[in-house]
């Protein structure tokens, strides 16, 4: 891992996210953020997929939303949605600095009824060309079913924290108590998204595992 960082991922790591990851690793919370590895691994499936309009569920710090928005062009969007901008108002002098702020439409709030008034209007069906899924890890499956509405056909959802330290191939018993929890709800998501003919994946372990989502129907 640390032969990997060192060779392929700090060397070309923007200076903005550099700068970005070390404000955030003074928090107590600092495990949230994305690893810069998979940081690495969405900024390529942004460009691959030539994403331009994207959806952010949980910013934290804003390491994934200033990936993201050095990844996509400078008409791009992002609709990043988290329900408390304290922490996002540490990363946000860094994402002003890079100049992409004005790629960035922030919304403070539960990130669910913001999918759900979207999906109001029909205009922003298919509308998406990636989104991030990183918060509420209980609802990831509700998140994915307005996200298959969302983002078009050929579009890219990926999840994080897919294999939660690991806790998800092991027997609950041997999980610590305070971790069970969410271990049974990525166990279920893993399942259920693996079995749903409208996406093809791919589950990558790196970080703590994202599952990468193509919309194919
Ligand atoms: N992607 C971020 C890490 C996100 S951590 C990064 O790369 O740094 C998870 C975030 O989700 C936290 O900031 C938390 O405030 C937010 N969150 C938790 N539950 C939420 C919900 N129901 N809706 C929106 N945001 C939520
Ligand atoms: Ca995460």
């Amino acid at each position: 891992m640390q032969y990997l960082l060192d060779t392929s991922v700090y060397p070309r790591e923007p200076e903005p996210l550099k700068e970005l990851r070390q404000a955030t690793a003074k928090l107590p919370n600092a495990c949230f953020g994305t690893s810069p590895d998979a940081g690495q691994l969405m900024a390529m499936l942004l460009k691959l997929g030539n994403a331009k309009k994207t959806i952010e569920v949980g910013v934290f710090t804003g390491y994934s939303l200033l990936l993201t928005a050095l990844a996509i062009p400078h008409d791009g969007k992002i609709m990043a949605i988290d329900r408390d901008r304290t922490t996002y108002e540490i990363g946000l002098p860094i994402i002003q600095k890079a100049g992409v702020e004005h790629k960035i439409d922030y919304i403070e709030s539960p990130a669910l009824p913001v999918l759900d008034n979207l999906l109001g209007e029909p205009k922003n069906e298919a509308d998406f060309d990636f989104a991030f899924v990183d918060a509420d890890k209980g609802n990831y499956w509700n998140y994915h079913e307005r996200l298959m509405k969302l983002v078009k056909i050929g579009g890219i959802v990926v999840y994080d924290n897919t294999l939660w330290g690991g806790t998800v191939a092991k027997p609950e018993e041997v999980v610590p108590e305070n971790k069970r929890e969410l271990r049974r709800h990525a166990v279920e998501f893993n399942k259920l998204v693996s079995a749903d003919p409208r996406v093809e994946i791919s589950h990558a372990s790196i970080g703590d595992g994202i599952i990468i989502c193509r919309r194919i129907c």
